[in-house]
């Protein structure tokens, strides 16, 4: 047994002391486990939107001091009272929302939305005690949606940990915590398209890319990627997307064009965007009698969705999904399996590559739009 269980660990952190402020690599120290909770070494992590997001503090409750960081991969070092699935140096991925396996939710087949551990990002404190276990000098710095990967060592709820395989690279898998399974899974698991389909793509950014990814493997023969940037489109074309639409280069709505394009309309859409209009698009631009819309996107508070209840009659389909409807603990090891297996690629969603301390370059990257996904190495 390592000697550090059950005592505090302390450690490195890059912590956010102040709204869009860069974060400051300190030594904090890390609260041994309670009660469903786990300590956890990461190992890599990834930088996502939502750090970005939630960092910047605009609209939302600013909670500070923080520690952000939701995709990552790291070892379990040592585990509080009641947990039994997990033990020392198990590999996990930390998912920032969870499967507790006992509400109704974990019990249905078709849900995904734990009512235990679903995503909060307001709280910044576990559930057991409603303490944070991260502290600088006795001062409490806080969680973020249970996950707070930007730290050699975090404490998270077993609910919201993935046990997988232990071959699986975590400088790879890592990016299967976030925003690559919910694209790929709002494609395989919501959208279904058939072998030979013609599937659209709204927005080209990492889960877009990963929603193309999905269509690819389902054996998609045209993906349309449509978005407002060009210089995206060579990147896609690495993730099998076969034809671009920007809807500024056309005076009609980017539904007409697609109709046009496809004699009617595309067989599935997704839409990755959170702007109300391309969700708006992403629905009226699927075929009549049998197409699919899904919306993967955050939008804005106070939008509204607008469209012809026609649209339905003539049976066109409009979903959501959360999370890709895959379930945190029961699914995740299965898609580190695709990835073993070959069958999905990871390696094209990691642009650039820094260590903890040249942490807010990653930053840098992402709100300049250069980067797909940064992974952050804990080690150096
Ligand atoms: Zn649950
Ligand atoms: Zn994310």
């Amino acid at each position: 047994m390592s000697s550090t269980v059950g005592k505090v660990i302390r450690c490195k952190a890059a912590v956010a002391w102040e709204a869009g402020k860069p974060l400051v690599i300190e030594e904090v120290e890390v609260a041994p486990p309670q009660a469903m909770e786990v300590r956890v070494k990461i190992i890599v992590t990834a930088l996502c939107h939502t750090d970005v997001y939630f960092w910047e503090a605009k609209g939302q409750t600013p909670v500070f001091p923080r520690i952000f960081g939701h995709e990552a991969a790291g070892i379990v070092e040592s585990v509080g009272e009641g947990v039994t699935e997990l033990k020392p140096g198990d590999h996990v991925l930390p998912v920032f929302t969870g499967e507790c396996k006992e509400c109704r939710h974990c019990k249905s087949e078709e849900s995904n939305m734990c009512d235990l551990l679903r995503i909060n990002t307001d709280r910044g404190v576990m559930l057991h005690d409603g303490k944070s276990r991260f502290s600088i000098n006795g001062k409490p710095i806080y969680h973020f949606v249970g996950t707070s990967t930007f730290s050699e060592y975090s404490v998270i709820h077993v609910g919201c940990l993935a046990k997988i395989n232990p071959a699986a690279p975590m400088d790879k898998v890592c990016l299967l915590s976030c925003g690559i399974s919910t694209g790929l899974g709002a494609t395989l698991n919501v959208a279904k398209p058939p072998k030979g389909s013609t599937v659209a793509i709204f927005g080209l950014g990492a889960v877009g890319l990963a929603a193309a990814e999905g269509a690819r493997i389902a054996g998609a023969s045209r993906i349309i990627g449509v978005d407002l940037n060009p210089k995206r489109f060579d990147e896609a074309k690495k993730f099998g997307v076969t034809e671009f639409v920007n809807p500024k280069d056309h005076h009609k709505p980017v539904q007409e064009v697609l109709a046009e394009m496809t004699d009617g309309g595309v067989d599935r859409s997704v839409e990755c965007t959170g702007s109300i209009n391309a969700m708006i698009s992403a629905f009226e631009c699927v075929h009549d009698g049998w197409g699919v819309a899904v919306l993967v996107g955050v939008p804005n508070k106070d939008d509204a969705f607008k469209t012809h209840p026609m649209n339905f009659l003539n049976e066109k389909t409009l979903k959501g999904t959360f999370f890709g409807n895959y379930k945190p603990r029961t699914d995740l090891p299965n898609v580190v399996e695709m990835y073993m297996r070959k069958e999905l690629e990871l390696e094209k969603f990691i642009t650039h590559e820094v260590c903890l301390s040249e942490i807010n370059k990653a930053f840098d990257y992402m709100l300049k739009g250069e980067s797909l996904r940064c992974i952050i190495r804990m080690d150096g």
